[in-house]
């Protein structure tokens, strides 16, 4: 089996299949771990960011639940700890309006079975004593978690190391076609691999890979959608609990940084760091805890979170034997990570899975004509 790609979702499917006793091949260009999963915040949190989210809701839930014994049969197997935190968000509303909108944000939370309480102001300052005062509503989101990605990716490929095979510099060029059936991958240096199963897990670059794979395969319409991050200390502040409001976040690591995101931007592949993206950054960082304006700033990176036309996954088997999708994570692979693990072993091992995957098809961005021309 090879899997495209050695991010969170390609490292996580091969340590999941290793246990099946497959004999698996990571290829990834570079470096694994080093793209979206390396510049994520680690926010687990399965509450919608938008309308079109909430389909995703019952998936982000489940994978929150298997969490904890991901985190768990990782840091065993590896030895190396993931700073995986249980202590909740809370959600901050600054504006005129800011008790309307916390009604509103509590009753969708309520809607989709989502833990979800409002709280005083002064509960709030209690749990957070960093928290700005000007803040006006507060919810509390009890069962939302943390993991630091670049600890969870050191982690998860030591891991994976000691069961696949995990070849970095292995650049995936085209799939390997064999009537109906996907028989390997080809390398830009022409290298050929022959599996049984490839699984394209490549992030926003995925669609790169299916453009050159032909005509039976279908499209993938991943796209990067650009996130500038920072990283601050100030080092007589420590923030408890993840802080995050409509305009940014702040993520506490176990270890004093605190990070701070994120722009969403439509800049092609460029993961440039600029002086507006560190501007809106800030700004709302400060809104969240205004004593940070001393905190020293530690470090800043951008990076490429892969976008689909709807905000979903792209998540299923194909009309290709053998080939398996699994990318188009957006804003939750980190989150996402568990459970896309678990169903790409279910299609392998089971040809089925236990959960409703409907709205995450490959096909639903077909066209209706090639629909037909297909069937
Ligand atoms: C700023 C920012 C903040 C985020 N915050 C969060 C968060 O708080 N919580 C959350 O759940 N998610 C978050 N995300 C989203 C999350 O990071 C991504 O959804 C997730 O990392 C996607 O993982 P992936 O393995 O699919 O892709 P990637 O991590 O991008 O990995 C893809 C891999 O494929 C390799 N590759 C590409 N093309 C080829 C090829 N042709 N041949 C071989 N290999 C190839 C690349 O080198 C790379 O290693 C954030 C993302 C960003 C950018």
């Amino acid at each position: 089996m090879a899997i495209v790609g050695g991010g969170i979702i390609g490292c996580s499917i091969a340590f999941q299949l290793a246990v099946e006793k497959l004999k698996i091949v990571v290829l990834d260009r570079q470096q694994p771990g080093r793209e979206a999963s390396w510049a994520a915040a680690g926010m687990l949190s399965p509450a919608p960011d938008s309308p079109r989210d909430r389909l995703l809701v019952p998936l982000s839930k489940e994978s929150l639940r298997l969490y904890p014994e991901f985190v768990r049969v990782i840091e065993e197997s590896s030895g190396k700890a993931v700073d995986y935190t249980r202590k909740g968000t809370l959600q901050i509303f600054t504006g005129a309006s800011a008790e309307a909108e916390r009604e509103t944000m509590l009753a969708e939370h309520s809607e989709l079975g989502l833990a979800s309480e409002a709280i005083s102001l002064s509960d709030a300052h209690r749990m957070e004593p960093a928290l700005n005062p000007d803040v006006r509503a507060v919810l509390h989101l009890p069962e939302e978690e943390s993991v630091d990605p670049r600890l969870l990716m050191d982690s998860l490929l030591a891991a994976a190391n000691r069961r696949v095979e995990i070849r970095p510099g292995f650049s995936v060029a085209s799939l390997v076609e064999e009537g109906d059936r996907c028989a390997g991958v080809l390398a830009a240096n022409g290298e050929k691999i022959q599996a049984n199963h490839v699984i394209i897990a490549a992030g926003c670059f995925s669609g790169e890979i299916a453009g050159a794979a032909g005509k039976h395969i279908p499209s993938i319409p991943t796209r990067p959608v650009r996130g500038q991050m920072l990283a601050l200390r100030q080092t007589h502040l420590t923030l408890r609990h993840v802080l995050r409001s409509e305009r940014g976040y702040l993520v506490p690591r176990s270890d004093g940084r605190i990070v701070a995101g994120s722009t969403s931007e439509d800049a092609g592949f460029h993961k440039s760091v600029t002086a507006g993206g560190m501007r809106k950054i800030v700004e709302a960082g400060l809104e969240l805890c205004a004593d940070l304006g001393d905190a020293e700033i530690l470090e800043t990176w951008s990076g490429l979170r892969p976008g689909t036309p709807d905000d979903l996954p792209i998540l299923g088997l194909t009309n290709v034997e053998g080939l398996i999708l699994a990318t188009g994570h957006y804003r939750n692979g980190i989150l996402l990570a568990p459970v896309t693990a678990k169903l790409v072993k279910e299609w392998v091992v089971d040809r089925r899975t236990t959960f409703d995957t409907q709205a995450f098809s490959p096909f639903r961005f077909e066209s209706a004509e090639r629909k037909s021309a297909r069937s």
